[in-house]
């Protein structure tokens, strides 16, 4: 943390972006719409989560979506496998599910224990039912701007940015990380038409990664280091996304260092009830809408 000095200390001065809210919104939109569905046509949407070997932070993700499946009128079914399943043993439960017209949605809870491939894994689920987005045929559509699903993650901080009103028109936002999940989709969706921002995705390979991010009207954080960004990399007025989560003695942290960025920044999430609870409703999002497109 960078320490305070009374001379030059003053409040945060960003606004909080609480995910909390925005995602409560987003899943009141959900239960409505689900229950409308579910009256016209008798089909309750379905997401079947798969859960291999005992990872704690994984069980705990998994049990948090099975929890707001529910809450919002949605099935929920949880396949445990043991840490000793084999490839093709994952593999043939992907196909099942894919064979079941009552799944809607199909979840492969990563990572997934290190003897395992997950990307065959995650290329074998049918893309429409691939409520995570992250089969190649959806980042495809995504990418050419005709999404099937969106991406969780980066679709919920494209949520929050859109209700706090922060045009990212011409804007140069810098995203940090160039992972599948987050990074590269998180870039690919703040360039679409639309969003029109200018992008720069930065990785563990860039040099001088602190004079990028002093430029950048919008920093999202998605490296899973605690407290990578600090305060003094943040332009005055930027908005501030942090997608990490990472653990800290029993507690969790972001990318960003809160409070010093807070100082600096027009609008911060914060870690946790940022962007965490916004992945889990826009998965909710998608499954409803896996079921919409099945019927
Ligand atoms: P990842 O490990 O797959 O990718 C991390 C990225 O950070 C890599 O692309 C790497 O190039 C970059 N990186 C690593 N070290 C760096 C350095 N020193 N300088 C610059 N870049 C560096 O992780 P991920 O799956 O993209 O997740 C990132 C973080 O977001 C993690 O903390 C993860 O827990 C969190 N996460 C949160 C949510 C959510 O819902 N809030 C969802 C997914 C991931």
């Amino acid at each position: 943390m960078r320490p305070h000095n009374p001379a030059t200390w003053k409040p945060m001065s960003a606004k909080l972006i609480d995910g909390k809210l925005i995602s409560a919104a987003v899943r009141k939109q959900v239960t409505e719409e689900t229950s409308a569905f579910t009256a016209e046509t008798g089909v309750t949407p379905h997401l079947a989560a798969v859960l291999v070997g005992d990872d704690p932070a994984s069980q705990v993700y998994v049990r948090n979506k099975e929890r707001a499946c529910r809450k919002c009128g949605l099935k929920s079914t949880l396949y445990r496998l043991s840490d000793k399943t084999t490839q093709q043993q994952l593999m043939d439960l992907v196909a099942e599910l894919n064979a079941d017209e009552s799944v809607h949605g199909i979840l492969v809870q990563l990572p997934l224990p290190d003897h395992l491939d997950s990307t065959p894994v995650l290329d074998s689920i049918r893309p429409d039912k691939d409520v995570d987005g992250f089969h190649p045929e959806n980042v495809g559509l995504m990418l050419q701007g005709r999404p099937r699903f969106l991406p969780c993650t980066p679709h919920g901080v494209m949520k929050m940015l859109a209700h706090e009103n922060i045009d990212t028109t011409g804007k140069h936002a810098v995203v940090i990380g160039r992972s599948d999940i987050v990074g590269k989709p998180m870039a690919g969706l703040l360039v679409q038409k639309g969003s029109d921002a200018t992008v720069t995705i930065c990785h563990s390979r860039t040099t001088d990664i602190a004079a990028v991010i002093r430029q950048a009207d919008i920093v999202v954080a998605a490296v899973g280091i605690p407290e990578f960004v600090t305060g003094d990399m943040i332009k005055p007025d930027a908005v501030v996304i942090d997608v990490g989560i990472n653990r800290v003695n029993d507690r969790l942290v972001g990318d960003v260092e809160f409070s010093a960025a807070a100082e600096k920044a027009s609008a911060i999430t914060p870690v946790p009830g940022g962007v965490g609870p916004m992945t889990i409703a826009m998965l909710l999002g998608n499954t409803l809408k896996a079921a919409k497109q099945s019927v």
